[in-house]
């Protein structure tokens, strides 16, 4: 597939730069945020890069969104949380992605609350999750 060169998430993709996957199939790929608001936060980016999310073609759009509705119930097992939020900004990283973030109260879904987490931490949680998937 065809690489968006210096973009972060195609070489992520790609397996150029490496992260802590959960899921992918042929179109979407799914990996940890090394920057998590709650432990299990998870990236979902179509492979194909398109920079913002409202520009995605419609079949591949309802595909991204029918992902992640299957894997919001396997990050809620898989962490223990109350319910999986969901945000999309883009304004660091300009390769489209869903936000899905372990949630156990209201209030919690702000990026403010994002800090880096320990890669030893990042790959125990990304074990636990894909045991459940
Ligand atoms: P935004 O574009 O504002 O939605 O933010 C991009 C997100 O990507 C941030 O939450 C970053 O922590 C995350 N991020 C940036 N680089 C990486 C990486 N190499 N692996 C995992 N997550 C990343
Ligand atoms: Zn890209």
């Amino acid at each position: 597939m065809e690489i968006m060169e210096n973009c972060i998430f195609c070489k992520i993709k790609d397996k150029q730069i490496p992260s802590f996957e959960i899921w992918s199939d042929d179109k979407f790929y799914a990996f940890l945020d090394i920057n998590p608001i709650s432990p299990g936060h998870t990236l979902l980016i179509p492979k194909q890069h398109v920079d913002y999310l409202f520009d995605i073609d419609e079949k591949q759009y309802s595909e991204l969104f029918m992902t992640a509705r299957k894997l919001a119930p396997m990050l809620k097992r898989g962490t223990g949380a109350k319910r999986i939020g969901i945000i999309v900004e883009g304004f660091l990283v300009p390769h489209a992605h869903i936000h899905l973030v372990p949630l156990n109260q209201g209030n919690q879904l702000n990026p403010a609350n994002a800090k880096p987490m320990d890669k030893t931490e990042l790959a125990k949680i990304a074990e636990r999750i894909k045991n459940v998937l």
